[in-house]
């Protein structure tokens, strides 16, 4: 086992690799075949592979950077929380979330998040390191594996709204969304990935001059209906004004069925009354067919200093931006049981007695 995972590596790179190694180039896609469409547990399993390739790969490759530690599964609605060791020791952790019809994998991108959101239990302890491509894809793969590969089981959508801020790790990001996209390897439809972003402006700009980077669906956390109250919590605010944020995303060539997603965490007193419902739709003014807007009840965890909101006001909320026109959704929790709902995650201290359990 090496240092070298082939999940680091988009089709083109495989395919270099591959012919790098003097090996046939057709052996790049005789390999994918095996991890990204069959999803085997090991090298041995890839039978058409030649012996000694296999053997190559065995002892200078690692098969998977991802250690399952543990698992929970909600007894309310069957998500399953996943709990992963990385080689370094860092834990993080992945979210399968069976919907009607179809399951979304919810997956991280750091082991922590440099943003710092005050409602936000990623960040308490700022970042600790960006993943890998691997690290990314694996969680895919891995929590495939697990949940069985059944048509049914499959996942289908993957969102970025794990641990981290997908943006700030560009490179990585990028490269597992073409190996998610791409028809030789993953071969996940782009309309059914997420990247969620806290709306770092000069890296939304920079994902949509990139010819490289595959258009997916953008999420941007808004969180406030104006520049004070987005500020007080989300101090990344104050050098990406909200007014700025507005305009781009106002501008950005989106493709037709590709609606941004607003995410607006609901905070009970902060930015939960209808006057800031009201206010939103004025900022989300005429181009509401541009939008839809992800309303999610703020889920508390230990020490938090804001509040879940009466769910009287979320629907009232909901309604005033239907009034206006405005597509939203509310995010009722999956996993609230299993502290497996948007921003509980965070890395756990692992010790020898952890076990794996259901
Ligand atoms: N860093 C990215 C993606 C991860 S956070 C981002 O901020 O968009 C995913 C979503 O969870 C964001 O919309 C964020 O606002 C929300 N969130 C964070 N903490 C939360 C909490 N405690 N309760 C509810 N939503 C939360
Ligand atoms: Fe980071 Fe997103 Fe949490 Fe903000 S909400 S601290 S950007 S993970």
């Amino acid at each position: 086992m090496g240092n070298i995972n082939l999940k680091n590596f988009n089709y083109k790179e495989l395919k270099n690799w591959v012919i790098e190694k003097g090996w046939k180039p057709f052996r790049a896609d005789q390999i994918a075949k095996w991890i990204y469409t069959k999803k085997v547990n090991s090298y041995d399993e890839m039978t058409d592979v030649s012996k000694d390739i296999r053997k190559y790969l065995k002892e200078n490759t690692e098969f998977s950077s991802l250690e399952l530690v543990s698992y929970e599964k909600s007894n309310i609605d069957g998500s399953i929380k996943f709990l992963w060791k990385l080689k370094d020791g860092n834990t993080i952790e992945s979210v399968f979330i069976p919907e009607n019809g179809h399951n979304t994998l919810c997956i991280s991108t750091q082991v922590g998040c440099a943003v710092g959101c005050k409602f936000c239990f990623t960040t308490k302890d700022g970042l600790i390191r960006n993943l890998t491509t691997a690290e990314i894809v694996d969680q895919y793969l891995q929590v495939q594996r697990f949940v069985g590969l059944e048509p049914k089981k499959r996942i289908s959508n993957i969102v970025y709204m794990g641990m981290g801020e997908p943006l700030a790790n560009y490179e990585n990001v990028k490269k597992s969304v073409q190996i998610f996209t791409d028809k030789k390897l993953a071969g996940l439809s782009n309309r059914k990935i997420t990247i969620s972003s806290s709306g770092i402006l000069h890296q939304i700009r920079k994902m949509y001059e990139d010819k490289e980077f595959p258009q997916v669906r953008l999420a941007v956390s808004l969180n406030a209906p104006d520049q004070k109250i987005r500020e007080e919590i989300m101090p990344i605010s104050q050098t990406n004004k909200l007014e700025d944020l507005m305009k781009l995303l106002n501008s950005l060539p989106v493709k037709p069925g590709y609606r941004i997603m607003l995410e607006y965490v609901l905070l009970k007193g902060i930015n939960d009354r209808p006057s800031d419902a009201h206010k939103l739709a004025r900022l989300i003014g005429k181009n509401k067919k541009r939008f839809k807007v992800n309303l999610i009840p703020f889920n508390p965890y230990p020490d938090s200093i804001y509040e879940r909101p009466d769910e009287k006001d979320v629907l009232k909320f909901q309604k005033i931006l239907w009034q206006y026109d405005i597509g939203a959704f509310i995010r009722w929790s999956k996993g609230q049981d299993i502290s497996a709902a948007c921003g509980q995650l965070r890395k756990k201290e692992i010790n020898s007695f952890v076990k794996i359990h259901s």
